[in-house]
């Protein structure tokens, strides 16, 4: 019989010696998630013993984790936007960048809007912005269907009402949009092999790959658009931090105008978005 905070210890060394970064974090929120605790229990409870089929759980999820399969695909969910959205390995993992997507396009929410996210993984940009309005339609897009079925499980989750459609991009979509938004995959295939390993093995490829230069799918995306926008309608991305300028042309011209781009916390370049159509039109 081994108390908690022994099992925590085991586990933090377990994952310190294979080099994961945030070891002692995880560690104690593996713990938590199997028994159930908070962050608390350590700290005022630790003496207490661990049921053996707990500790066995533990030991498992520790050993999982030592090979950098990332805490969210173990325990199953990602908070964002102050949601818990599930997921797992056909979906991207939600990241706290893409809430400033989610926050620039609620600047432009009206009633009756339809909104359209191309390549939803989770489903975590739409499910927001559903969540948070009160008339919005939205309709959610991916290649993948096992994404899509998770996308679908958020929904339900969350009490939201949307569509799904497996599409490549534009694909199988029909009708016209307010809001057109993306964050599609943007990774230069180069830069993916220097990612940690987390997301290099891990994280689905499919949601990753931008192609040779990371643009493939900015370029198709705006391209296409602009048969699906409504008269002043507004595309948004997410982009690498890198990414701006390159975006930025391609929108111009395309046709886009008011293209700005929004900078994220850590002061990168992080959103793009623009109109179409002429002003005034
Ligand atoms: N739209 C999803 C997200 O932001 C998935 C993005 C992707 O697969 N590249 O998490």
């Amino acid at each position: 019989m081994i108390t908690y905070r022994e099992a925590y210890q085991q586990g933090f060394s377990c994952l310190e010696k294979q080099g994961i970064t945030e070891a002692q974090l995880d560690a104690r929120l593996l713990l938590e998630y199997i028994c159930k605790t908070d962050r608390n229990t350590l700290l005022l409870d630790g003496e207490r013993p661990l049921q053996a089929e707990q500790q066995q759980q533990y030991e498992e999820l520790i050993r999982q984790r030592a090979k950098h399969i990332p805490l969210q695909y173990l325990t199953g969910e990602q908070g964002f936007m102050g949601l818990t959205f599930q997921v797992n390995e056909n979906v991207l993992i939600p990241r706290q960048d893409t809430e400033i997507l989610v926050e620039e396009i609620m600047r432009n929410r009206f009633d009756g809007q339809r909104i359209l996210d191309v390549c939803t993984g989770s489903g975590c940009i739409l499910i927001s912005l559903l969540k948070y309005s009160n008339s919005v339609c939205g309709i959610g897009c991916d290649i993948s269907e096992p994404a899509l079925e998770v996308a679908r499980k958020n929904a339900v989750n969350m009490g939201v009402n949307a569509e799904w459609i497996c599409s490549d991009l534009f694909g199988n979509i029909s009708g016209t949009f307010d809001i057109i938004v993306s964050n599609p995959p943007y990774i230069e295939d180069e830069v993916i092999k220097t990612l940690m390993k987390e997301v290099q093995e891990h994280e689905p490829k499919l949601a990753l790959s931008g192609g040779p230069d990371g643009l493939t799918f900015y370029r198709r995306i705006v391209r296409d658009s602009v048969k699906y926008l409504n008269p002043q309608g507004k595309l948004f991305f997410e982009i690498g931090c890198e990414q701006g300028e390159a975006v930025m042309a391609l929108m111009k011209e395309a046709g886009y105008r008011e293209i700005r781009i929004v900078k994220d916390y850590a002061g990168l370049d992080r959103v793009v978005h623009g109109t179409y159509g002429r002003n005034g039109e």
